[in-house]
């Protein structure tokens, strides 16, 4: 039998989708212990069961709903095993319609995120969800009030999208570890045609330079090696008369950090003052990740990323000039709405060209109220899309081999960040994991060093995935 819990407040949190949902999460576990909720990795005894949800892919979308169904499954068979009314038992009077408990709900669920705001009609009107309350990404302050009146039986919500709210006044609540995520900025106002960001996180806005020193100083004292700011387009980052160079000189300079990494800047507006700065400051990261999403003009011109193939190849052959030994990563999608084979191969040869360190190739889902989804019909069939991504695909894998293997006999100097814990390709039991200056997972025997410790370490070998080193 499954003891019926008295306490209201423990919560069960799932995070999809991107850093910036990882650090929302953060967000939204400081603001709910404020007022007392505890959190649960055990969802069986959760209260308040939340999925903080991510509206870029179609297979997000598609894992979260598969989730709801599984959860309102168990919680069907959890009341009935309380004793509580069952499904299609006659309402009593004042209680909901038939099909649903007469008693409170346990746990009650709520969505958050990108999907909260992106679906937010479908979520509230598909009778088979049985969504209780749901927070777009600015509205986490008002959660506590939401989860109240949901657990009252009422559905509550609150989708606002704001052109301030930058969680400025709250500090995450971090697992202990090496590395942080840091939002430096919200939203985005770039609306290229296949993304949702514009809609469900709103308009840019950044937050003050001293706002954000002032928490990495924080971090540092609590003992964090490494940043990493977030933003849906670092490099337009602006507050005042204070830039994205600027920003990150700043937080350079706090003794402590020893590594700060950003992501994703756009190529349209990649300053020559942030290149600079990197290749510069040692302890700004010698990597960056240039999302390219497709190496044709006519494409690029549909997908409104206002940049040409040229202006694309000319960026990277300045970054790889001025930062000697710069790993370079992207984005790609494949099969945008009205791409041709001759277009596709525009893209194929841009990769041949660049041999990027890593890439996410995508194929292009829609997703629903973006520019393309008003303006083109998805087009291109899944067997194109397939043939495209595998074949970017295996161009890849032999791009980052070689480009890993280049590394054997240099040395790295390395910053342990995990302990192995599962046999993989990437890594034996007996192994820990390290991460170069160029973001390559390095890997080196356990025994040999501790988690956040810098080492010298002399690479050995290189698969697609890692590199593999020994200490020196
Ligand atoms: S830059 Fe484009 S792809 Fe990136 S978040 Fe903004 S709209 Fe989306």
């Amino acid at each position: 039998m499954i003891e019926i819990k008295k306490d209201k407040k423990r919560v069960f949190l799932e995070t999809y989708g991107c850093q910036m949902n990882e650090y929302d999460t953060e967000l939204v576990k400081s603001i709910l212990a404020k007022e007392n909720y505890s959190f649960t990795k055990n969802e069986h005894e959760a209260d308040i069961i939340m999925l903080n949800t991510c509206a870029v892919r179609e297979n997000a979308h598609r894992k979260v709903y598969g989730r709801v169904h599984e959860i309102l499954h168990r919680r069907r068979e959890e009341n009935k095993l309380q004793g509580a009314p069952v499904l299609n038992a006659p309402a009593p009077q004042g209680h909901r319609a038939t099909g649903e408990l007469a008693t409170p709900r346990k746990p009650i669920i709520g969505i958050l995120g990108c999907m909260a705001t992106n679906l937010r009609q479908e979520l509230f009107e598909n009778r088979n969800l049985k969504i209780d309350f749901i927070a777009g990404p600015d509205s986490y302050k008002r959660l506590p009030d939401l989860i109240r009146e949901a657990q009252g039986g009422e559905k509550s919500f609150d989708l606002t999208l704001s052109e301030f709210e930058t969680y400025s006044d709250v500090y995450p609540a971090r697992k202990e570890g090496i590395n942080a995520w840091i939002a430096i900025m919200r939203g985005c106002n770039n609306f290229c045609t296949f993304c949702v960001v514009p809609y469900t996180r709103g308009r840019e806005r950044s937050r003050s330079v001293e706002n954000i020193v002032e928490e990495v100083r924080r971090l540092a004292d609590d003992g964090f090696k490494q940043v990493t700011l977030l933003g849906q387009n670092v490099n337009s980052y602006r507050h005042e008369e204070q830039d994205f160079a600027y920003l990150l000189e700043e937080v350079a300079k706090i003794n402590g950090i020893e590594r700060v990494r950003f992501t994703s800047p756009h190529p349209k507006d990649f300053p020559d003052r942030v290149i600079d700065a990197i290749a510069s400051n040692p302890k700004l990261c010698k990597q960056l990740h240039v999302p390219m999403q497709s190496g044709n003009d006519r494409v690029l011109d549909v997908m409104n990323r206002t940049y040409t193939q040229k202006e694309y190849l000319d960026l990277i052959e300045k970054m790889r000039k001025k930062i000697p030994g710069v790993a370079l990563s992207t984005d790609v999608i494949v099969g945008f709405p009205t791409e041709t084979d001759a277009e596709f191969e525009d893209t194929y040869n841009v990769m041949k060209t660049v041999e990027f360190d890593s890439a996410f190739i995508f194929k292009y889902s829609e997703r629903k109220n973006t520019i393309a989804a008003k303006k083109f019909p998805d087009d291109i069939p899944e067997a194109v899309k397939t043939e495209r991504i595998v074949r970017l695909n295996e161009l890849q894998k032999a791009h980052s081999l070689k480009r890993n293997r280049a590394h054997i006999g240099s040395v790295e100097k390395v910053l342990v960040e995990a302990e192995a814990t599962a046999k993989s390709e990437k890594h034996q039991r007996d192994e820990i994991q390290a991460r170069a200056d160029n973001n390559k997972i390095v890997i080196i025997p356990a025994g040999t060093a501790k988690l956040g410790d810098f080492l010298n370490v002399r690479i050995t070998d290189a698969t697609t995935y890692v590199l593999k080193g020994e200490l020196i």
